[in-house]
């Protein structure tokens, strides 16, 4: 049988020479914990290998409100001032609730400004644009994106929830390379692998950070007979090799060639240190086409 080559620690962010861990940490779920909760959480990660950190301005809004991840993780900084330099730091702006997105420059830069005070840093390593806005031609985005660039307070810049078509469109607009791109995927979400954007990913050199690994926790817990046909494709895999069914999930995305890295969603340290288990699994292509056979619902042709 064939297998699939093992997934490295590390990886590159896109064209950007920046190294970062082949799993990522994400905090939509972060803020509403005290500083010493959220910073065990912090360490949780960076225990685990994990070196890219993933917020977004939005994160907090309903219960804890606007920005309030982003503040979370600025006091943990605060108090523990060695952790900013141990993190490939990325954050997110352009939906400004309750009016859904923002590209335009103003709203953007405005917006950049904001996270850094709230996050306590002169500079994030990765800022993104949460959701296209269809209203802002891409040529004033590239202009804000060179701008934020040359001022020293992003290092690179990526996408997420762009289509195949706006992330070309933007990238012959923009002087500044689009390093990543964020969608959702996960063993059930599988979208990107068949819609071309993986593929687009491949060809321009640009990272994979898949949001919802677990399908916002299904994996754990599958509901309907998809889910369930998906979960008990990953759980034989898993069981084969010691490891959970969620990190045969992580692993699973992993094996793809465009290398997506799963950003973990768990606020649990426990949890947390388990998606590291994900690269003790061997796939095979009968296995791993398996999995997707189970998320399609039907056979392939
Ligand atoms: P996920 O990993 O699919 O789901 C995490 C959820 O599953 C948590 O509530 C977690 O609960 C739960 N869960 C239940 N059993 C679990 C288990 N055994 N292991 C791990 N988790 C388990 O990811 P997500 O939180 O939906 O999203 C991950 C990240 O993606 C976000 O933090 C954010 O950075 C990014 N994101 C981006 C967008 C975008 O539009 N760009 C949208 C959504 C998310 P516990 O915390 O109790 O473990």
């Amino acid at each position: 049988m064939s297998n699939l080559p093992n997934t490295p620690a590390t990886r590159q962010l896109g064209s950007s020479g920046i190294e970062i861990s082949s799993l990522a940490w994400g905090m939509w779920r972060f803020a509403g914990q005290d500083v010493a909760a959220a910073t065990e959480l912090v360490h949780a990660a960076l225990d685990a290998g994990i070196t890219l950190f993933d917020t977004a301005d939005i994160y907090g809004f309903g219960e804890q409100g606007f920005g309030a991840a982003e503040e979370l993780l600025g006091e943990v900084f605060n108090e523990n001032p060695d952790l900013r330099g141990r993190m490939v730091l990325a954050t997110k702006g352009g939906i400004t609730p309750p009016v859904p997105y923002d590209s335009s420059a103003e709203y953007l830069t405005k917006a950049i400004d904001n996270s850094l005070r709230r996050l306590r840093v002169d500079q994030v390593d990765l800022w993104q644009i949460h959701r296209p806005d269809i209203l802002t031609h891409p040529s004033e985005i590239a202009r804000t994106i060179e701008n934020v660039v040359k001022a020293g307070k992003v290092r690179t810049f990526g996408v997420s929830n762009f289509t195949t078509a706006q992330i070309a469109t933007l990238a012959q607009l923009c002087p500044v390379p689009i390093v990543s791109t964020q969608p959702e995927l996960s063993p059930l979400c599988i979208d990107t692998v068949e819609n071309g954007e993986l593929d687009q990913a491949m060809a321009m050199d640009m990272a994979v950070l898949a949001w919802s690994p677990l399908g916002g926790g299904r994996i754990a817990d599958p509901k309907d007979q998809r889910e369930q046909a998906v979960a008990a494709a990953l759980s034989g895999v898993a069981a084969a090799h010691g490891v959970s069914r969620t990190a045969a999930a992580y692993s699973w995305i992993m094996a793809h060639p465009a290398r997506p890295v799963p950003i973990v969603g768990s606020q649990n340290p426990a949890r947390i240190a388990e998606a590291a288990d994900a690269f003790k699994i061997q796939w095979t292509r009968a296995d791993w086409y398996a999995v997707l056979v189970a998320a399609r619902g039907v056979p392939l042709p």
